[in-house]
């Protein structure tokens, strides 16, 4: 099968190949395969906007809907210079396959600006949110496709996005999006809800492989929402923090890191840069330094042929979505026994897991207590966990393509059920 003409890139290739292995080990007929995998509707919009120096600036938008065959698609919205359609397209289908995974009633979708949010004033963020929420007005809605934050966007760009969106529909619509501020309509926990849910995962793993959180190390690529929070919470577990990066530093102590400290940073100056003159580290040499424990959550890509077979962790945990190459995979495959893998689609699905949550609140009306919300997200990250780790073993396969084997064929049952129409 082709992967399509309309989407392209390296990150929409990697979708299409890690599908196309997934559906030759489910024998999923050749013809039934596109209807699959590409993606059902993508939106493309300008966004113009007033700079604060009173010039206009247009950005394009994307929304890429991948699926409708289970209920509303749902994903977050990336801001982030490099963006494109076909990167979109791919996160899209990620999505899909964590929220069928997960057993969430959702099809993927994602959403994407192509623009450097650093690079925007506080004012000229809230317009660039309000006028992307506005050009996807006619294609979003509670039932229909749910945003939420993902790289450079946050809970406060959501709560644009709702209000955005409520006051052209009269009225408040907070099911709308997803990561939303507790005080408009958010749900307890969801802040957290990707870097515990990382946490939760390791610390299954490492039971597995037998290694206790005191003395173990860990490095984390990216220190945005979810590095932040999987870092915190590993070091509150006894975790030794070894190593951080983001886009402007990396920092690597053997000794370990003080995450109390590297958190105030974070807060004050928004990126680690600046944090240290004596522990920094190239970055990509980062990721090659000796821990039990690596969370590569920042972008795509960051582990490929080059890298892969350097690493020296014993338990590769993806925070962020598609850190790794079908490349590199295949040698993480032969290195089975010596690396634990946690794929992204597991990995890092505790924050769509709360953002269902979220979603459910908000239709009712009705809001649960933080533990209800964190319990809940544990018994479904277990649940996953265990499927994944069974089907594993069971058919003999990597725990990637353990974990899409599930989703796709959840997605795949459900479409044959429903039928073709008309
Ligand atoms: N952007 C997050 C992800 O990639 C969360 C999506 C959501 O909560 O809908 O999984």
């Amino acid at each position: 099968m082709q992967s399509s003409s309309a989407y392209g890139g390296e990150v929409f290739d990697m979708a299409f190949r890690q599908f196309e292995a997934v559906a030759n080990h489910l024998d999923i007929p050749t013809d039934e395969r596109q209807r699959i995998f590409l993606p059902k509707r993508a939106v493309v919009v300008s966004c113009p906007i007033h700079r604060d120096d009173g010039s206009t600036a247009v950005f394009q938008g994307y929304r890429v809907q991948h699926h409708l065959t289970l209920g509303p698609t749902k994903g977050g919205t990336r801001f982030a210079a490099n963006v494109d359609v076909g990167e979109v397209a791919a996160l899209a289908v990620w999505m899909s396959w964590k929220c069928a995974l997960a057993g969430l009633p959702y099809g993927g979708a994602k959403g994407g600006v192509t623009v450097d949010p650093h690079t925007l004033s506080p004012r000229e963020m809230e317009a660039l949110s309000r006028r992307y929420m506005q050009e996807m007005i006619p294609f979003v809605g509670p039932h229909i496709d749910v945003m939420a934050p993902d790289m450079g966007t946050n809970e406060q760009v959501m709560a644009w996005f709702m209000d955005t969106y409520s006051m052209y529909q009269g009225k408040t619509v907070s099911e709308i999006v997803t990561g939303k501020p507790v005080e408009t309509g958010g749900t307890l926990g969801r802040r957290e809800a990707t870097g515990r849910g990382v946490a939760y995962l390791v610390g299954q793993a490492m039971k597995k492989i037998n290694l206790s959180h005191s003395g173990a190390t860990a490095i984390i690529q990216g220190y945005g929402n979810v590095g932040s929070i999987a870092a915190l919470t590993l070091a509150s577990q006894g975790v030794r923090i070894i190593g951080v990066s983001d886009h402007t530093a990396a920092f690597y102590d053997p000794k370990g890191l003080d995450v109390g400290a590297l958190e105030r940073h974070v807060r004050e100056r928004r990126v680690l840069r600046g944090f240290s003159n004596e522990m920094t580290i190239d970055p990509a040499d980062l990721l090659l330094q000796k821990c039990d424990v690596l969370v590569p959550a920042a972008t795509e890509r960051v582990i490929g042929s080059e890298n892969v077979s350097k690493l020296q962790c014993r338990i590769l945990a993806e925070g962020a979505n598609g850190p790794t190459t079908p490349e590199a995979d295949e040698i993480l495959d032969q290195r089975r026994d010596e690396i634990f893998v946690i794929p992204d689609i597991l990995c890092n699905a505790g924050g769509v897991i709360v953002s269902y949550f979220e979603w459910v609140q908000g239709l009712q009306q009705f809001f649960w207590s933080e533990r209800e919300v964190m319990d809940r997200l544990y018994q479904a990250l277990q649940r996953s966990y265990d499927q994944v780790l069974g089907r594993a073993k069971r058919d003999n396969i990597s725990h990637r393509n353990a974990a899409l084997a599930i989703g796709v064929e959840t997605v795949m049952r459900a479409k044959a059920t429903r039928g073709l129409f008309p």
